[in-house]
């Protein structure tokens, strides 16, 4: 039987039933309705057409809002605990076909605080410059300069701190409690924390004077603070933000989430080819013990991390992808093969990677919400 799973947004274990989670959360599934619609505005990406980002919050009032001319403005983010791996960068990189297609502004927000009030061991030092690192990761996938802002909670609260404290009188702690779990040990920043992770989703309307749609593209986890955010939102004459929600990436050693906590089933983007390879090399595959069983019965890709990782991120191509099931199926490719190409495929993308995240050091500072330094 699968085990029993969480997902909470500090929180990822066991199998996920994606289907019950959206069914508990709320949300709504992607169907073919809002596909075809997406396939208006361009190349439809293939993690929407792969179920990948599988569920969303009211996505049909935001594109009526867009054909009518009220453009939205995109939001996500990242709470920088540590370097960044492909599971960090999988929703950054559709947020940007997001940008791309629909031509709209962005707000990329570092949670700073919030690391330093999760996490026990981090300090506020160790979370500001976790931002700047991940802040390169980031920018080289590409935004664009001219329509992208990075706020870092420390550095701005002088600009978030008003809407926040707006915010926090409408949530009671008994509401926080249902929504996040918390208890009388719970310390008072993580209880306040929420508020701050709403701003962004308010601060395009603030700044504009008038009801900006907004659009928050990131992984369902988040979808708790979510809630909050969209239930204080029309009390604060604000439009409740629209949300397209993904599945998480998943780790190298099978398990549904890439974590930290196992470096070796994690790749990061700073890894050296060497590193890659041997985590690839060690992955969790669908394959058989011998290679005479696996010619003969095939592997099974719906449960092999190499498959998954193609599927993800590393196989645009559907008659590509469909391909290497079959192979796998048939036991006409088998596992060291199919884990080479994986590994040169993860090499040259984090090769080209490593060069952008370079150059990012150039403009970083003129990305920066209100113009702080790092
Ligand atoms: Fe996975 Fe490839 Fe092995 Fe099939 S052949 S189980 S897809 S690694």
């Amino acid at each position: 039987m699968a085990e029993e799973f969480k997902v909470t947004p500090w929180e990822v274990t066991g199998d996920i039933d994606y289907d019950r989670l959206q069914q508990q959360f709320g949300t709504t599934p992607v169907d073919d309705a809002l596909i075809a619609r997406l396939a208006k505005y361009g190349d439809v990406h293939p993690m929407v057409r792969r179920g990948i980002f599988y569920s969303h919050r009211d996505m049909v009032p935001l594109l009526d809002q867009y054909d009518k001319g009220n453009r939205f403005v995109l939001y996500t983010g990242r709470g920088p605990s540590g370097n960044t791996h492909l599971g960090h960068m999988m929703p950054w990189i559709f947020n940007k076909w997001v940008q791309d297609t629909f031509g709209v502004e962005m707000l990329f927000q570092m949670t700073d605080d919030e690391k330093f009030l999760f996490k026990e061991k981090l300090d506020l030092e160790d979370t500001s410059s976790m931002a700047y690192e991940n802040a390169l990761d980031f920018i080289a996938l590409g935004f664009d300069p001219k329509k992208t802002r990075i706020i870092l909670n420390t550095k701005n609260i002088d600009k978030l701190y008003p809407i926040a404290l707006r915010i926090s009188k409408r949530v009671t702690f008994s509401t926080a409690r249902a929504v996040f779990g918390f208890d009388d040990s719970t310390h008072i920043g993580q209880i306040f924390y929420t508020t701050l992770q709403s701003v962004p989703a308010f601060l395009p309307s603030v700044e504009a004077g008038r009801q900006v749609p907004v659009l928050i593209p990131c992984g369902i986890d988040q979808d708790p603070h979510f809630r909050v955010t969209r239930d204080v939102a029309p009390g604060m004459g604000f439009p409740k933000p629209s949300l397209f929600y993904c599945k998480m990436f998943p780790g190298l050693s099978g398990a549904d989430k890439m974590s930290s906590s196992d470096e070796n089933a994690t790749i990061y983007t700073t890894d050296t080819p060497k590193a890659v390879k041997k985590k690839v090399g060690r992955a969790f595959t669908g394959g058989c013990v011998s290679v005479e069983e696996q010619r003969q019965k095939g592997g099974n890709p719906e449960v092999c991390a190499v498959f998954k990782y193609n599927y993800y991120l590393f196989e645009s191509d559907d008659a590509k992808l469909n391909e290497l099931a079959e192979k796998c199926r048939k036991g006409e490719i088998l596992c060291g093969e199919c884990k080479m190409c994986l590994t040169e495929k993860i090499n040259v993308f984090l090769e080209e990677h490593q060069d952008k995240r370079e150059k990012a050091k150039d403009v970083v500072g003129s990305m920066t919400y209100d113009g702080f330094e790092w």
